[in-house]
């Protein structure tokens, strides 16, 4: 089935470029948690994890010939710096950043579970493989923000009480 093979290949660029900005994402959420040291151990993982999976896509590019789109990814890199920067001026950034990992990981659930029915269709069993990898490392990302949302939350406003009652002194 050539037609599934094209599909794939068009997902799996798709894919990097949704890592490349996820690295982005991440790299800018760091940057404005310091006060949050679980919250921050977490992304840093997760960063090391999404360098990681950019290169497995890599890897399925490679083995079907293709190198990954420079221009695609590039593009994905300036939309993520612009998501980046657009909540520091919020005050709550680190609630804003959460809410988009939160609704990222997902899209990457989605996208990995997608690219191994597709990587299964044009019997590339390697590529689902090193798909059903990045799968499980989203997935424990969600899982872990679905865990910890109410911590952040609750220290989110603690500190913001914190801040309130200083800046009346
Ligand atoms: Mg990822
Ligand atoms: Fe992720």
């Amino acid at each position: 089935m050539p037609e599934s093979r094209e599909w794939l290949i068009q997902w799996l660029r798709d894919a990097h470029a949704m890592e490349e900005q996820a690295e982005t994402m991440l790299s800018g959420q760091l940057s404005r948690i310091e006060s949050y040291p679980e919250l921050g151990e977490r992304i840093r993982s997760h960063l090391e994890e999404t360098k990681e999976q950019a290169m497995r896509l890599k890897t399925c590019l490679d083995a079907l010939g293709e190198g990954s789109s420079m221009l695609k990814d590039a593009l994905g890199k300036l939309t993520a710096t612009a998501q980046s920067l657009s909540g520091v001026f919020a005050g709550d950034e680190v609630m804003k950043g959460s809410l988009a990992s939160y609704t990222f990981e997902h899209m990457e659930i989605a996208s990995y579970s997608i690219l191994i029915a597709a990587a299964n269709a044009a019997g590339e069993a390697e590529i689902a493989r090193l798909c059903e990898q990045n799968l499980r490392e989203e997935e424990a990302m969600a899982e872990w923000l679905k865990n910890n949302l109410p911590q952040v939350t609750m220290q989110f406003l603690t500190r913001a009480d914190v801040d309130s009652d200083s800046a009346k002194r």
